[in-house]
C-alpha cells in the first residue's frame, strides 16, 4: 500500500533526501534540520508507524538499521561515538510518523541529552 507519509515519500524518491546508504529494507538520509555535525536517521523502508507497530515480521529491517549505525556513522564522521535515538508516540514527542532512528555525533561530547531548538 502507497503511504502519504513524508519519509514513504523519500523511500520512493517523490521527494529529495541526501543519501547515505540504501538497501533493499532500509534507507540512510541526513536530517534536514541537524542537531549536530553528523545527523542522520535510518528508516525501514516498510511503513512502520512507531516503534509501538515493530514486530518480528519486521526483524530484519530493524536489525539492519543498528547492524549498520556504526559503519554508516563513521562514513558520515562521527570516528569517536555518537548516540542512536528512536523518538515514539506522543510522549517521547515523535515528529513523523514512519520509525526512524537518529544518528547523532560530535565531534565535541554530545552532552547528557539532546535538546531540539522549539
Ligand atoms: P522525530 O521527532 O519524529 O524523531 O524526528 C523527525 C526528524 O525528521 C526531525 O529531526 C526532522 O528534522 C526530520 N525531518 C522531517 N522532515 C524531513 C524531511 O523532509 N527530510 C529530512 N531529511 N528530514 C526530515
Ligand atoms: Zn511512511
Amino acid at each position: 500500500m502507497e503511504h502519504a507519509c513524508i519519509f514513504c515519500k523519500i523511500v520512493r524518491k517523490e521527494i529529495p533526501a541526501r543519501v547515505l546508504y540504501e538497501d533493499d529494507d532500509v534507507l540512510a538520509f541526513h536530517d534536514i534540520h541537524p542537531v549536530r555535525p553528523v545527523h542522520f536517521l535510518i528508516i525501514p523502508k516498510a511503513h512502520i508507524a512507531t516503534l509501538y507497530d515493530a514486530n518480528m515480521t519486521h526483524q530484519r529491517a530493524l536489525g539492519t538499521m543498528l547492524a549498520r549505525a556504526g559503519e554508516l556513522a563513521r562514513l558520515a564522521g562521527a570516528e569517536s561515538g555518537f548516540r542512536t535515538i528512536i523518538n515514539c508516540g506522543k510522549v517521547g514527542q515523535q515528529e513523523v510518523y514512519h520509525l526512524h532512528m537518529h544518528v547523532i555525533g560530535g565531534p565535541d561530547p554530545l552532552g547528557p541529552m539532546i535538546v531540539r531548538p522549539q
